[in-house]
């Protein structure tokens, strides 16, 4: 049998104090797991138990079968892929979002949680210099919203026909060859077809190069082609490169393309004055995507989509069986229309809290302190004579390598930073992970976890020189 509500107390506060204490002590875990594969599956049961277990007796599982088997993507020491950070309220109204358990589809499903997610769409496009007609609707996902920001393209380009009568004919979409997989996943998936999303290649700092995109165009056209959208990347999730969208954003003009801009990861940078450059050319952007999940305090899924014309999603997506029908539609937004599920979490109370306990300033404050301790770590790994960076730091993102013991031996130096890369990891000390710079091996570190500080810079170099001096 299920708690009744009543021994809600009694039975959370043992789980209370598992997480107070795994808040505050997550720094004592190796930050990557280092189980095998199938090392979990094996100890638990094949079956489902038939009878009643006791809390206690789960919680004991957590610590014994499960944590030896998570990576701690919220340890300060965790530098690996992308940030995925939370914050204390975020998961505090997690908790409450959980206990509510509203399905967020429609206005009328909980009135709260639409006019909420739009407020806070609001707060967050004025916060970013957004411009002001644009409306944003939170997704699980910036796949999710990348794949809705394709087929809105797909069936404004094919006079909304396409999802009557499936896709015909060839259209193109174009972004640049660091653009994130889920571009290509949803190409596949809104039946545009993988093979014609066609990848522009980058300058030295790995952007997009708007000559070769017209080019691309032209060409295409040439050949029969219809260009449909390109995907511009603000922060591109293997080099944080940013591609240059006021370029891009006047050839889409002139050929009347749709621009989706992914920023998933980058996009909380335009929180800062500073850098509000990136998004210069928004004027010809029809939907950007940025994932407050990843680099803004808020725990996954919190992914924050916003469209120049709402009109044109909704149209892409509506579809009204009789049980869905209210009287209210037309004057609120239902936001099920937004997307592609009907079923919604109500994700705004997270970001409710977190922008309301941090303040934008507090946000500001955050982002700033990241960027300049990743700024301290560029700065004293590129005084060491062995290693080289191979972009210039930013934001939160420092790329780096070991020099090669003789240039020019390109296989030795990938060896030698695989070699790198291995030891660091299994150490388990601080956790790093790697990507390609024109096929060349490169390691990657990034500061964007909410708690890291000074020490977590120092720790990190200390460990990497250590580490370079014995595999040497
Ligand atoms: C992380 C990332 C994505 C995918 O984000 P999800 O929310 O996990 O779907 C897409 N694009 C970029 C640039 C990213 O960094």
């Amino acid at each position: 049998m299920t708690l009744d509500p009543a021994k809600f107390k009694p039975a959370s506060a043992g789980i209370m104090e598992w997480i107070d204490s795994y808040l505050n002590h997550v720094s004592s875990f190796p930050v990557k797991s280092r189980v095998k594969p199938g090392e979990i599956l094996r100890k638990l049961p094949r079956q489902a138990p038939e009878q009643s277990e006791e809390l206690h007796e789960i919680m004991k599982d957590l610590d014994e079968v499960i944590l030896p088997g998570i990576t701690h993507w919220q340890h300060p020491n965790f530098h690996g892929y992308f940030p995925a950070n939370n914050s204390v309220e975020s998961v505090l109204a997690e908790f409450i979002t959980a206990a509510i358990g509203a399905q967020c589809m429609m206005w009328d499903t909980s009135p709260a949680a639409a006019e909420l997610e739009q407020r806070m769409t609001e707060w967050l496009r004025d916060a970013m210099g957004l411009p002001p007609y644009m409306e944003g609707v939170i997704q699980d996902s910036a796949s999710s919203a990348s794949l809705a920001a394709l087929l809105t393209a797909r069936e404004v380009k094919t006079g909304f026909s396409s999802n009557l009568d499936g896709v015909s004919g060839k259209f193109r979409v174009y972004c640049s060859s660091e653009a994130h997989s889920s571009i290509e996943k949803a190409m596949g998936i809104c039946g545009l077809g993988r093979n014609n999303l066609v990848r522009v290649d980058t300058d030295d700092r790995l952007r997009l190069l708007p000559g070769q995109l017209e080019q691309k165009i032209a060409e295409d056209r040439k050949l029969g082609f219809f260009p449909c959208a390109v995907v511009a990347t603000l922060g591109t999730t293997g080099t944080v490169s940013v591609d240059p969208l006021p370029e891009i954003g006047r050839i889409c003009k002139k050929h009347n393309l749709w621009l989706h801009v992914d920023a998933a990861f980058a996009g909380s940078a335009l929180l800062l004055p500073e850098y509000r450059w990136m998004g210069g050319g928004m004027e010809h952007v029809d939907s950007f995507v940025f994932n407050p999940h990843k680099w803004m305090f808020t725990n996954f899924d919190c992914s924050v989509y916003f469209v120049k014309d709402p009109g044109l999603l909704v149209r892409t997506f509506e579809i009204l069986p009789e049980y869905l029908k209210t009287g209210t539609r037309g004057m609120v937004n239902d936001y099920r229309d937004w997307g592609v599920p009907l079923g919604r979490r109500f994700r705004a109370l997270k970001l409710w809290f977190v922008l309301r306990s941090m303040g934008l300033e507090g946000i500001r404050e955050k982002l700033r302190k990241h960027i300049r301790l990743n700024g301290r770590f560029a700065e004293e790994l590129g005084r060491q004579e062995a290693f080289e960076l191979l972009l210039p730091p930013f934001l939160n993102f420092t790329c780096f390598r070991l020099k090669p013991d003789s240039a020019g031996d390109t296989e030795a130096a990938d060896r030698l930073n695989r070699q790198l890369l291995e030891s660091i990891n299994s150490r388990g000390k601080i956790f790093l992970t790697h990507t390609k710079i024109r096929g060349m091996y490169a390691l990657r570190i990034l500061f964007a976890q909410t708690y890291v500080d000074e020490v977590h810079v120092d720790r990190a170099l200390e460990e990497i020189l250590q580490v370079a001096k014995e595999i040497r």
